[in-house]
């Protein structure tokens, strides 16, 4: 029987005892490293539960972990990253089984049937060969087809070399024992026995190997046999500790990540106890240590494959912001003060962790400039493209919230809109007086709530209408307005707008970081609303719908949004409204990210364009989920655009490129970036709202 390398001795030292050493000291330092980074997950920043509908994270984490759904948005990456991982998968308990071996050599392995252990040798021996497969067509991806979005990467090339040695020195092992095998039966004049011919069933490609090693003396096989099995397991020591100080931490935290996802909207922001953070005096996030566990766990997670940069519009319009580069910064700037965070969280030492923080590079200003900080439209599509559910728009939001609330630093265009919404309830600043002038053209009255309470109509009132600051002040906004009382009005369906008593969101006061601002105005709505007992909204805004459906319920406000788009297709398919008037036009359709990425509304605004007589839908090569930012959302629409090429142009010449006779949007704030880009570029595809032209399509339409 061939001794295996535990067995043997060293020097006078036994094997077993020498693999035990090595076994104890790489677990105490993995454990070591690991507590450090579970210190620094936990220290600093407000409490988060993440242990909400277990069964729900349990399904995403399969879904986006083991399934690795979005992988294959890349196949060529997909294919190579399923191959490695599926590798991980399956030699977890062909590593198992060497520490049993290394630990109690000669004993059979224990627990599971034989039967069970030769089918795994059977997959773990494919295994070896894909996972080697997948290995070098990473490594090709890197350095032959140079893909943009990888950085060049000592660690990552590390990390692929040291996986790639570990699958030949397993094979190796395997390979010269069974010959090492052969060769003691063959000695001793036996006929090939049925262990033999097992391997060659069980563990066919390395029953081959083992056959090319037979003209080697029982010496050398012996040599490579001990060699590679310990070179194996000394490798499978290094890579486990190396991984929490490199990119590679993913292996471990990516389907903690994805278990701990954001399970609510993706839309909604968090929200924060205005009150006690103005007693704390504490606004957001201006130190690392800030974030929350999960926002550092996400840190930690992030695979550096870029696929967030290449979406992301501002890194493509030549903006300082690109999400690859702001994860990675905040994770150096976590590590970088790793030992003296800790140290001070736990009140050790003798002051000379705060004297190191106290010096340290600031967060804001240092790891990240304030331009990075303001390029962000919280466009989400960075976190659409992720594989590892890193989200950014929360970190970005966090740090605009510090800057606004407590360093009253933010692009002096901001300002004016803060006025607005204060002071008139809209951004623009027009006059809140005027919030219900649009109506004056209607061929209908438009009754308010107060108008409806009056005449004991409020408990007859379908829905409330929610214009909007857009749809009430901006010219093309007015128009869309009046196209959805139209067709609400021509559903027969009876509606009610708060007109005067309506006040802005405070939408893009949240996301510029004015939180204050944003629950002045949010708990205003709130009363007024839950004053006329309302239950249902619709409105045409993207923005205030993800805030009224999204954000109102932590102040209150609980009530059933619909989105025009969906209303009024419902209100079709029910016949209750014919689209029977229309011209011949194709049509490109641009989706709003609030709309589409942040609330998943796709095919309401397809099935209505769909309806009207005429349009023949040509989807852009960037649509639904892919669909690129109009530069408007994350308060851009009230901020100059000085870096770079303009967002706005960048996504109006795709749409142009779509070839279309005009595009539909779904959303005041696209309509009008597209409009400016359509005038800037001097170009030739006019926006429409979905509702302009469904209400166009009316048999009553005026012309
Ligand atoms: S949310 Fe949009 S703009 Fe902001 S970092 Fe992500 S992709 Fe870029
Ligand atoms: S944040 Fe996500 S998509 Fe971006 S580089 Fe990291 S892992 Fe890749």
């Amino acid at each position: 029987m061939t001794i295996t390398p535990a067995q043997a001795t060293y020097f006078g030292f036994s094997g077993t005892l020498l693999f035990a050493l090595l076994l104890l000291g790489a677990l105490t330092l993995f454990t070591y490293t690991a507590s450090r980074r579970i210190q620094l997950l936990t220290l600093g920043g407000p409490p988060e539960d993440r242990l909400d509908h277990p069964l729900a994270r349990l399904w995403h984490m399969a879904e986006y972990g083991l399934l690795q759904r979005k992988m294959f948005r890349d196949p060529y990456a997909g294919l190579y990253h399923a191959l490695i991982f599926s590798g991980f998968l399956v030699l977890l308990l062909r590593t198992l089984m060497l520490v049993f071996e290394g630990l109690f050599p000669g004993a059979g392995l224990p627990f599971l049937p034989t039967g069970f252990w030769q089918g795994y040798l059977l997959v773990k021996d494919l295994v070896l060969v894909t996972t080697f497969a997948g290995v070098v067509l990473a490594l090709a991806r890197r350095h032959v087809a140079k893909k943009e979005r990888l950085d060049p990467s000592f660690d990552a090339d590390l990390i692929l070399l040291l996986i790639g040695f570990l699958m030949v020195t397993d094979l190796g092992a395997g390979a010269a024992k069974m010959a090492l095998d052969a060769a003691k039966s063959a000695a001793l004049g036996a006929t090939p026995s049925t262990a033999l011919a097992q391997n060659a069933l069980w563990e066919p490609l390395t029953y081959s190997l083992s056959k090319q090693f037979s003209f080697l003396s029982s010496s050398s096989l012996q040599a490579i046999y001990f060699g590679a099995w310990w070179a194996h397991l000394v490798a499978i020591f290094v890579f486990g500790n190396y991984l929490p100080f490199a990119k590679h931490f993913h292996v471990i935290t990516a389907l903690p990540n994805l278990f701990f996802a954001k399970l609510e909207p993706a839309g909604k922001m968090a929200t924060f106890d205005i009150e006690r953070a103005a007693e704390a005096e504490k606004f957001g996030v201006s130190k690392i240590e800030d974030f929350t566990w999960k926002q550092k766990l996400d840190m930690f997670t992030c695979t550096e494959c870029g696929r967030c940069r290449e979406v992301c519009p501002t890194h493509l319009t030549g903006k300082p912001l690109t999400p690859k580069g702001f994860m990675v910064d905040l994770r150096n700037a976590l590590y970088a003060d790793a030992d003296a965070l800790i140290d001070a969280d736990a009140g050790r030492g003798d002051g000379s962790a705060e004297v190191a923080l106290a010096a340290r590079r600031p967060l804001i200003g240092g790891w990240i400039d304030e331009e990075t900080i303001w390029a962000c439209t919280t466009c989400r599509y960075c976190e659409h493209a992720c594989p590892v559910g890193i989200t950014f728009v929360d970190k970005i939001t966090d740090l605009r919230r510090h800057l606004v609330l407590e360093k009253s630093s933010f692009p002096k265009e901001a300002q004016t809109a803060f006025n607005g919404m204060e002071r008139q309830g809209n951004p623009w600043n027009l006059a809140a007086s005027d919030r219900a002038a649009w109506t004056v053209d209607l061929p209908f009255p438009v009754l308010t709530m107060a108008e409806a309470a009056d005449a004991k109509l409020a408990g007859g009132v379908e829905v409330l209408f929610w214009v909007g600051c857009a749809g009430s002040y901006e010219e093309r906004g007015k128009r869309v307005s009046r196209s959805l009382a139209r067709l609400l009005h021509e559903a027969g369906v009876t509606f009610a707008i708060l007109g005067t008593e309506e006040t802005c969101t405070g939408d893009a006061a949240r996301r510029l970081g004015n939180e204050y601002l944003f629950q002045t105005l949010a708990r205003q709505n709130v009363e007024t609303m839950k004053g006329y007992g309302v239950t249902r909204i619709v409105t045409n805004c993207p923005h205030c719908f993800n805030t009224l459906a999204n954000e109102y319920p932590d102040f209150g406000g609980t009530f059933e949004v619909m989105h025009g788009t969906e209303l009024v297709s419902r209100l079709v398919r029910e016949g209750r409204i014919r689209l029977v008037n229309g011209e011949a036009r194709s049509l490109s359709f641009h989706d709003p990210c609030y709309l589409g990425r942040h609330n998943g509304v796709y095919d309401a605004p397809r099935e209505l364009l769909n309806a009207i007589p005429g349009i023949v839908l040509k989807e852009l090569p960037l649509s639904r989920g892919n669909g690129m930012c109009c530069g408007a959302g994350g308060g851009r629409m009230w901020l100059d655009e000085t870096i770079g090429a303009r967002v706005n142009q960048a996504r109006f010449a795709e749409i142009e490129a779509n070839g279309t006779d005009a595009v539909g949007v779904s959303c005041p704030f696209c309509m009008v970036m597209l409009g400016n880009a359509k005038t800037e570029l001097a170009g030739r595809t006019e926006a429409y709202d979905v509702l302009e032209l469904a209400a166009q399509a009316l048999p009553a339409h005026p012309g």
